[in-house]
């Protein structure tokens, strides 16, 4: 079990009458009035061109509550959550400086952050988690399979890129996280989805986010590509292989209005952002399916190559 003391205002969220529930949605921490209303457009314009891990990038609203305040090349999600504020992700840590500044430029004190989460346990997407820690005091919490490689900074042993991608600085974690059982942060939700595959630790998240009467479930679906060290076959590892197949069955069911990936590329994200978000139920279908393709292709040439 965890423990989130500085959030756990209320327990589990169960449904609740209509204007409660969106009284509930209202952001807990204003922005501005001077804030400029930031907006996908500038994002995609910012970023055409430069798809750089570090490269900085302006933040711009996803949908309610919820925000990109990543890179061009790496996403990190600000939720304006009950209690506090979550950050999923921190990019590289030369990152931090401009995912720092997008919070404020929101109108949000970084102090305010509560809760550190993660997709996967790769440098690109939790190499700033240390700094960010240090900057905010936030706690990190993550399931139990990434808790380890998110502590050494290393990656773990049965993850396929082990020994082929850089190490990055460990982290505090402060408590285990359950497939499927929702953080104790009032009203929205937020659930880990264990999709093991790109690393054992990979997690995708859900949660709700309103804007006025119209809610929408976020789906922040991790990484589910094939990528490993040169030497790395995975048809050597039929059970690791299944439990792939299996994240993309799950991915496919998600509850998932909006799509949003770690690397914003992947799923074209910047440019759907920039139309405000299409609402469309078959987008993590496409991405799980698109990534079982790959999958597939992959296993062939490996057979191709013996
Ligand atoms: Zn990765």
């Amino acid at each position: 079990m965890i423990s989130l003391p500085s959030i756990a205002r209320s327990a589990r969220r169960v449904t609740a009458p209509a204007a409660l529930t969106l009284a509930a949605c209202a952001p807990q921490t204003s922005i501005p009035a001077t804030a400029v209303p930031p907006t996908g457009k500038a994002l995609a314009a910012a970023c055409d061109g430069r798809t750089g891990w570090s490269d900085p990038a302006p933040p711009a609203k996803i949908f309610g509550n919820s925000y990109y305040v990543g890179t061009c090349g790496i996403t990190v999600i600000l939720i304006d959550a009950p209690g506090g504020l979550v950050l999923i992700d921190g990019a590289t840590g030369e990152a931090v400086p401009s995912i720092l500044a997008n919070i404020r430029a929101l109108g949000f004190d970084p102090k305010n952050i509560r809760t550190l989460l993660a997709t996967h346990e790769h440098y690109d997407h939790v190499g700033g988690l240390k700094a960010l820690q240090d900057a905010t005091g936030a706690k990190v919490f993550a399931r139990r399979e990434a808790v380890a490689p998110l502590r050494s900074g290393e990656a773990d042993a049965i993850d396929p890129q082990r020994g082929a991608i850089p190490p990055f600085k460990g982290v505090t974690v402060s408590g285990e996280l359950h497939d499927g059982e929702a953080l104790p942060i009032a009203d929205i939700d937020l659930t880990p989805h264990a999709t093991p595959g790109h690393t054992p630790g990979s997690t995708s998240w859900t949660w709700k986010s309103c804007e006025g009467a119209v809610c929408r479930t976020i789906a922040y679906v991790d990484s589910l590509s094939a990528v490993s060290a040169d030497d790395y076959r995975f048809s050597d590892h039929p059970d690791y292989v299944a439990m792939m197949r299996a994240t993309f069955t799950k991915v496919a069911a998600l509850p998932c209005d909006i799509l949003v990936t770690p690397h914003p590329s992947a799923s074209d994200l910047f440019a759907r952002l920039a139309d405000r978000p299409e609402v469309t139920v078959s987008q993590c279908r496409e991405y799980a399916f698109g990534a079982a393709r790959r999958l597939d292709e992959r296993l062939a040439k490996e057979k191709a190559a013996k």
